[in-house]
């Protein structure tokens, strides 16, 4: 299964990916993760987006569609992904329709995540994950049950974006509004969205998922 998670930043993509690698063996590929980790490593292309990233702005189309491709061709990618974060303009859109027909493959399902994007500032302004495993957590929502200890590996150390403040927040939300919206009608017309209401409890997000999968 190709699926996609299609939210605004904070919509809660991130988690629900995280939970259906477990329920569904499939695999996570998240391109904001892929570029902080090429960021983290030093490398050009991470450089060059990291400076992009902090701005809130999009990396260009052309280096996101050759790193996930690379990423798409790799044996793991072949049991199923979970796109989050990606794709995130027409663009993105077309070159993945293509590149998936090259393989035989193609997108099952969009999942649109819908949020109110008041409460958004406050989601991601408390928002921290686990350096070791990657766990997320949030100050108010969902803090670690005891402080400074990830509830999944006893990891100890945690880490903020640098691009989760109000400030970046709102060029990331015009960036999603202008760029990554106009991705709806192309699916729509494929008759593969299928809507859920982000702003529910996780847990009742997570089940609205799965009976949207069961409609894909
Ligand atoms: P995310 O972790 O999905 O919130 O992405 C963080 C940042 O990485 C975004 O604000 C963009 O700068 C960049 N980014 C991630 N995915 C993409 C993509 N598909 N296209 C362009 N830029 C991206």
């Amino acid at each position: 299964m190709i699926l996609i998670l299609l939210g605004p930043p904070g919509a809660g993509k991130g988690t629900q990916a995280k939970r259906l690698e477990k329920t569904r063996s499939l695999v996570q590929l998240s391109t904001g993760d892929m570029l902080r980790a090429e960021a983290a490593a030093g490398s050009k292309l991470g450089l060059e987006a990291k400076r992009i990233m902090d701005e809130g702005k999009l990396v260009p189309d052309a280096l996101i569609i050759g790193m996930i491709g690379e990423r798409l061709d790799r044996p793991d990618a072949a049991r199923g992904v979970i796109l989050d974060g990606f794709p995130r303009t027409v663009a993105q859109a077309e070159a993945l329709e293509a590149m998936l027909a090259g393989k035989g493959r193609k997108v099952d399902c969009v999942i649109e995540l819908k949020v109110d994007e008041t409460a958004l500032i406050d989601r991601i302004a408390g928002r921290f994950s686990c350096t070791q495993c990657g766990a997320g957590y949030h100050d108010t929502f969902h803090p670690p049950r005891k402080a400074g200890v990830c509830d999944q590996c006893g990891g100890t150390r945690f880490d903020r974006r640098k691009d989760d403040n109000p400030e970046t927040m709102k060029t990331r939300l015009k960036a999603y509004r202008e760029q990554t919206a106009p991705i709806l009608p192309f699916y729509e017309g494929r008759g593969l969205v299928r809507q859920v209401d982000g702003m529910a409890e996780v847990a009742e997000v997570a089940s609205q998922i799965d009976a949207a999968l069961e409609r894909c």
